[in-house]
């Protein structure tokens, strides 16, 4: 049983590296960016209300989050554990993970500040699968799945400081919340991604 947790600023590559980890494991993957944006493009009432949040950089509220997460982690394909990625993001939403689930390992992926802006804002992805792309490298607006790739709004340099300044202020202190529970592997982002994926094993596997 992995029940893991990726913890990073925007841009640090928590998504790149989770579709992998996911996969060696066989464990779900569960982003709760991607689940906010299929509701949104559901337009659901639960999308709906949580775009007027991520469209201004800010967080949904801890309550719809804890809910979502909490329903989700019951489905059939974490039977073997999951992966968290996007969550939590408060100390409430810690607090809340601790009273429905256990959790045996966080990565948290260490990424300097001023290498963000460039990968956020040149980030395309794919709505069909996920799949995160960047300009630097990757020059087809097409994904491996056929999928045209798309910009994000929320990775306009316009909101990416408020989503960088809401980590900072609410997500940042999760790194001493789960060091202190003796949980916390630190691994550098900063890396080409084979080597981040690399040292996330051996972090996993120490
Ligand atoms: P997060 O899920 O943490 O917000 P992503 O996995 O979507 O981050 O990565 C953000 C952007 O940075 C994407 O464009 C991705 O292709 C790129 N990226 C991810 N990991 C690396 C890396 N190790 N080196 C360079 N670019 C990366
Ligand atoms: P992400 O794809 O993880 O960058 O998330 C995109 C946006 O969705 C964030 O900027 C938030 O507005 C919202 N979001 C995703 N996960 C959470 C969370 N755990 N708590 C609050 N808001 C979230």
């Amino acid at each position: 049983m992995e029940r893991l947790i990726f913890l990073g600023p925007p841009g640090a590559g928590k998504g790149t590296q989770a579709v992998k980890v996911a996969e060696h494991f066989g464990i779900a993957h569960i982003s709760t960016g991607d689940m906010l944006r299929a509701e949104m493009r559901g337009g659901t009432a639960l999308g709906m209300a949580a775009k007027s949040y991520i469209d201004k950089g800010e967080l949904v509220p801890d309550n719809v989050l804890i809910a979502m997460v909490r329903e989700r982690v019951q489905a059939a394909d974490c039977a073997n554990g999951f992966l968290l990625d996007g969550f939590p993001r408060t100390t409430a939403q810690a607090d809340a993970l601790a009273s429905f689930s256990e959790i045996d390992r966080v990565i948290n992926i260490e990424v300097p500040f001023e290498l963000l802006l460039a990968r956020i804002c040149g980030r395309r992805m794919c709505a069909a699968c996920g799949k995160a792309y960047h300009t630097s490298t990757h020059e087809s607006e097409l994904c491996s799945c056929g999928e045209t790739l798309y910009q994000r709004d929320d990775d306009r340099a316009e909101t990416v400081s408020r989503r960088l300044r809401a980590y900072e202020t609410n997500t940042a202190p999760l790194i001493d919340y789960y060091s202190a529970c003796g949980l916390l592997e630190t691994v550098r982002g900063d890396q080409g991604i084979a080597k981040v994926a690399e040292d996330i094993f051996a972090a996993l596997n120490g």
